[in-house]
């Protein structure tokens, strides 16, 4: 994710909640700041009124500092309701991590679209396991050396690591479908690009949107195109989902993001996420006027060299250039060919 100007049509009505504190966003409705162990140092999580008891929206990392700030809360709740079900946007280790250990503690549900629960599971299984020579091949052909290759390969399957194993089974979600939580219906709407098959909640009475990591109001998601699937253009789902997600739901919503803080400006800033990719784009076919390998273009996108002393760093960099580039090959603007070095050449068509 990537750290941008920010944007003045929105604005931010809350301050930060304290760790262990919560702090009441809209009726009902309870914002949750969570520690995390990563360069994005905090994630937000939700907790709606659901009658008996309090219906989660995403869980932190598996970590045990956030099983303290979780058993804090549970401590703090003085109507001693209960948690009710659990519901996870997608399923990145940030969201999905506790949530095994909140469902088997509470003998509740998981509530996940099939897709996220799925590909989370198919990851997990990943763990410990060597990567595979079409992974490598995929590195290699970017423009890695050998050697960061090595290194990657080493550390491969470590999804796992940040989460609790997932329960066996959930209950599905899907696009369009009206959820009751407590008082409330809540509208599932989907996009993709940045996970599979991303949930967001929205709730026409409350006029708030939980929007996960599908908005986010000072940086901007990640997309990224992976080893398994190297001809994805989830960049093309991406700005689908920025259009969808302005026909679907008003611009006068509260947005409930997991990073950074609740805003109001949800069309200003489905707009202007946009149009920074459309620069972004433009960015990268100004110096695509001579052929180039993958890991030159991310010092384009990125602004600085990305070298291999930062293998995540590398890896993020260069999944994310990919995802730029199969779009504008699939756009037709660019084209590339394997060189006999084995590494791809990007060049303008
Ligand atoms: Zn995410
Ligand atoms: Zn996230």
């Amino acid at each position: 994710m990537n750290q941008e100007k920010p944007a003045a049509a929105l604005s931010y009505p809350f301050e930060i909640p304290a760790r262990g504190q919560t702090c009441e966003v809209a009726p009902g409705v309870h914002w949750i700041r969570m520690p995390l162990p990563f360069r994005l140092d905090h994630i937000n999580l939700w907790a709606l009124d659901d009658g008996v008891g309090w219906a989660v929206v995403d869980t932190g990392t598996s970590s045990d500092d956030n099983t303290r700030v979780w058993r804090e809360l549970f401590a703090l709740s003085t109507d001693a309701r209960s948690i009710t079900r659990v519901f996870v946007t997608h399923m990145h280790p940030d969201h999905v991590g506790m949530a095994g250990w909140l469902t088997r503690k509470f003998r509740i549900r998981l509530w996940m679209t099939r897709l996220e629960y799925l590909n989370c599971r198919a990851l997990v299984a990943e763990n410990g396991r060597e990567a595979a020579s079409d992974v490598l091949s995929f590195y290699l052909e970017s423009g890695w050396s050998a050697a960061a290759v090595e290194t990657y390969h080493k550390a491969f399957g470590v999804f796992g690591k940040y989460i609790h194993a997932l329960p066996d089974s959930y209950r599905r979600i899907q696009d369009g479908e009206e959820l009751r939580i407590g008082p409330h219906n809540w509208r599932v709407v989907v996009g993709s690009g940045h996970s599979p098959e991303h949930a967001c909640l929205y709730c026409p009475e409350l006029r708030v949107l939980i929007s996960g990591d599908q908005v986010l109001p000072r940086i901007s998601s990640n997309i990224s195109v992976h080893p398994s699937e190297p001809d994805a253009d989830p960049m093309r789902d991406w700005l689908d989902s920025l259009q969808k997600l302005k026909r679907e739901v008003p611009d006068d919503v509260l947005v409930l993001p997991s990073h950074n803080e609740p805003f109001r400006g949800l069309h200003a800033r489905l707009d202007q996420l946009g149009a920074d990719q459309e620069r972004t784009f433009g960015r990268l076919k100004r110096v695509l006027q001579q052929p180039r390998r993958l890991v030159e273009l991310s010092e384009a996108l990125f602004g600085r060299a990305i070298g291999e002393e930062n293998i995540p760093l590398l890896h993020m960099a260069t999944g994310e250039t990919r995802a730029c580039l199969n779009h504008l090959m699939n756009r037709g603007e660019v084209q590339r060919a394997l060189a006999d070095d084995g590494v791809h050449r990007y060049f303008l068509r």
